[in-house]
């Protein structure tokens, strides 16, 4: 599978500017040669390999969605004083304050517009908040927002105490009307549309790296030099739309002159919808899985959202792919 690169250079908007981010607290061994140890914060009983994004945890089987960075400072206590900061100028849309009430503990989440993305930082098991904090505050690079911590509803002992960070995407802007009916009898949804079910990261670790070594990349770009892992075709009236307008950048081949039929959605590995391409020749009835990239597909096997059929002659969805497929409105 291609990147199609020829298509998104001619889509390319004038005003695509470097993509200008700082890692969100003072530990910066992560561009340090050999800083991984110094820099992740592994799960007890592993080293730093467990902190960072990806199929790291049980043997590869879990899916770990954000980096684990270590904390540098302590009081007398014991306590974390790291500060955090934001990594992007952006604004600060939602503040989770009890730490009961996710496995994030006490979060907050930055919306970043890169070139037209709307783009998501996540910042968890948080301490505390810079004084003052809101919704609906807006932040430049750098500026202090919280404490570090080790807050959350699986006990974290205060040994390790760490930042999990994340750079996501919402998958469905109309996430808490689509989510309630399918809450468990007394199961409560306190987090609307930033719940964690609704966000889906990529590598922040590398992009990060990426950024530093080539300052004139900007986002979109670098979401182009992604592998796509497998297509699917969802039928036009079903198009992730809420998706697609948080997301205009991600529609290649533009507006077709003939009706729209269907819509082809190229996804990275993880599941995050990275471009879609309005078709004009082909419908489906239900979202199904048009192509696949076997490879990048294998890369990431905590979270696989294909699999091969009965017959071994097509793929299909996995029960998590189909779930995907659903959420993504
Ligand atoms: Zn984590």
């Amino acid at each position: 599978m291609t990147m199609m690169r020829n298509i998104f250079l001619l889509l390319l908007p004038m005003c695509a500017s470097a993509l200008e981010v700082g890692l969100p607290t003072a530990n910066h061994a992560l561009y340090s040669p050999s800083g991984e140890g110094q820099f992740y914060q592994g799960t007890a009983g592993h080293d730093w390999r467990s902190g960072q994004y990806g199929s790291v945890r049980s043997g590869g089987r879990q899916f770990h969605e954000g980096i684990d960075i270590r904390c540098l400072e302590r009081d007398r206590r014991g306590e974390p004083t790291d500060r955090v900061v934001a990594v992007a100028d952006g604004e600060v849309v939602y503040v989770a304050r009890v730490a009961g009430q996710s496995n994030y503990g006490r979060y907050l989440l930055v919306r970043h517009n890169w070139d037209g993305v709307e783009v998501f930082s996540l910042y968890s098991h948080l301490g505390g908040f810079a004084p003052g904090l809101r919704a609906g505050q807006p932040v430049k690079r750098g500026d202090w927002i919280a404490v570090l911590g080790y807050s959350g509803t699986q006990k974290i002992p205060k040994e390790r105490a760490h930042l999990h960070f994340e750079i996501c995407f919402q998958l469905n802007r109309n996430f808490a009307a689509w989510f309630a009916p399918k809450l468990a009898k007394g199961d409560r949804n306190d987090h609307g549309n930033f719940n964690g079910i609704n966000l889906l990261g990529i590598d922040p670790a590398a992009l990060f790296l990426t950024a530093r070594e080539k300052p004139a990349l900007n986002f979109r770009e670098y979401m182009e030099s992604q592998p796509v892992a497998f297509t699917a075709l969802f039928p036009a009236r079903r198009a992730p739309l809420s998706f697609m307008r948080a997301q205009p950048w991600c529609i290649v081949n533009g507006p077709e002159p003939a009706p729209v039929t269907a819509y082809e959605v190229w996804f990275m590995a993880v599941g995050v919808p990275a471009f879609v391409r309005p078709r004009t020749d082909v419908t489906t009835a239900a979202p199904r899985v048009l192509s696949v990239n076997e490879p990048a597909v294998n890369a990431c096997p905590a979270r696989r959202m294909v699999e091969r059929d009965a017959k071994r002659r097509g793929w299909q969805f996995t029960k998590r792919g189909a779930e995907l497929m659903e959420m993504l409105d």
